[in-house]
Order: C-alpha cells, then sequence, then structure tokens
C-alpha cells in the first residue's frame, strides 16, 4: 500500500517549536491533513513521545516514535524507533551525551513537557539543543542495536547538516536513506530520499497531497523502519 508519511515534525517540547505543537494537537492536525503515518522528532528528547503514541492509536493515525539528535559534529540526525521504550533508551543515552546546559526560555524557547493525554508537566530544564558527544557512526549504531534507524536530516540544507558539515556521505556509516529538502538542489545517489515538513508549527505539517509516498506492506513503525533500513532499491 501506498501511505503518505510525514517523518520530522517537532512538538513543544523543542525550543524552536510553537506552544500549541502538543503531540495531541500534531496527530489530529496529521488525521485532518489525510496522512497516515507522522514522525514526532524533538530535539535530543523523547518524553513527549507518549502522547502522540496513545492520540496516534485514537485518531487512527500511525506514529512513528522519533527523536532530532545533533551530533558531536553538529549534525542533525532523525532516529526512529519500533517502541516508545526503544525510543527512551536511545534518549537516555542521548541525555547522558549532552553537555548539561540549562535552558533560559527567553532566548532559546521554551520547552515544554506534557503527559500522555495533553496536560502540561513543566518545562525541560536541559537545553535540549545541546549537542551530543556521539559521533554520527555512534549514533546510527545505537539507533540500529535498538531495531531503529537513523536518518540524516535535511542534509542539503546550511547549518547543522550532513553535506554542508562533512563535505560528502561518510563512508564508514551505512546510510541507507537520507532526508533531503526537496526545494534545493540535490544529487544524492544510491540512498532512499524522504523529505517531510520539519513543521514547527501546526500549519506546516504536510497535505497528504504534497507529502512523502511510501509503499509498505501495512502500516506500522515496524514497516517503515524495514523500509527506511532495507534503503533504495535497485530497478
Ligand atoms: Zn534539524
Ligand atoms: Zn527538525
Amino acid at each position: 500500500m501506498r501511505c503518505t508519511v510525514d517523518l520530522h515534525i517537532h512538538s513543544c517540547l523543542s525550543p524552536c517549536a510553537d506552544d500549541d505543537m502538543t503531540p495531541w494537537n500534531i496527530v489530529g492536525m496529521a488525521k485532518l491533513k489525510g496522512l497516515d503515518a507522522v514522525a514526532v522528532c524533538d530535539h535530543n528528547a523523547v518524553r513527549n513521545l507518549p502522547g502522540a503514541c496513545k492520540a496516534g492509536r485514537e485518531y487512527g493515525v500511525c506514529v512513528l516514535p522519533g527523536m532530532e539528535v545533533t551530533s558531536r559534529e553538529d549534525v542533525h540526525l532523525l532516529c526512529y524507533f519500533p517502541t516508545l521504550d526503544a525510543a527512551f533508551t536511545m534518549g537516555s543515552l542521548i541525555e547522558k551525551s549532552q553537555v548539561r546546559i540549562r535552558n533560559k526560555p527567553d532566548l532559546f524557547g521554551r520547552q515544554i513537557l506534557v503527559d500522555a493525554d495533553d496536560v502540561p508537566l513543566g518545562e525541560e530544564e536541559r537545553l535540549l539543543l545541546a549537542a551530543s558527544a556521539m559521533s554520527i557512526s555512534e549514533i546510527a549504531e545505537a539507533a540500529w542495536d535498538l531495531g531503529g534507524v537513523m536518518v540524516p536530516a535535511h542534509i542539503n540544507k546550511g547549518a547543522n547538516s550532513l553535506l554542508p558539515v562533512l563535505g560528502l556521505m561518510p563512508a564508514d556509516v551505512a546510510l541507507p536513506a537520507v532526508e533531503i529538502v526537496q526545494t534545493m538542489p540535490h544529487c544524492v545517489r544510491g540512498k532512499l530520499c524522504i523529505h517531510a515538513s520539519d513543521a514547527h508549527r501546526l500549519v506546516d505539517i504536510r497535505e497528504a497531497e504534497e507529502a512523502c509516498m511510501l509503499e509498505l506492506p501495512e502500516l506500522s513503525p515496524d514497516a517503515i523502519i524495514a523500509v527506511l533500513r532495507r534503503g533504495k532499491e535497485e530497478a
């Protein structure tokens, strides 16, 4: 089946996202826009995922647990997991590897934590934008070992993106899939290229008509991860 997916959306836990990007609002908007699946990927954090998964079950939208990790090279990497448990294991790995800096909400934005029913729990105090001490290859390996997959984010964008930062595709990391910004020139041979909204506002979540399409045997986190792990299939 062909499924419409938006696999890069920030919740209100990311300091740069709008306060009304609560998990239930995101998944409700995805439903309205006709998407089959979404991934909530906060910067170096996973604690708003339970609400997204619960809302997904309620609204009939497949929710893939995710996180946008900042590597020690300062590259943004989308990591996707088959279960909440796996995402939380990776979340604590990343948290431990981060330099601990206190967030300054006036400067960076609020980092709003909510429970599984969208009830605010307070604000995350650690600055989530701080980079991890883990390298790109260490993050790829950790995600893979948890049954997930790492997909470099917006690789052809400016700052915090794989190609501008490294200047080339790293040869020592398996990267079956990459996320590209469609409006920018790109040339990625041999990779499955996905595109997504990187939405920080509800209005920016992709409409089904312009969303990335994946051919899946069934609509589930496992099926999406299997496709991303397999990468580009030879014609
Ligand atoms: Zn990013
Ligand atoms: Zn992002």
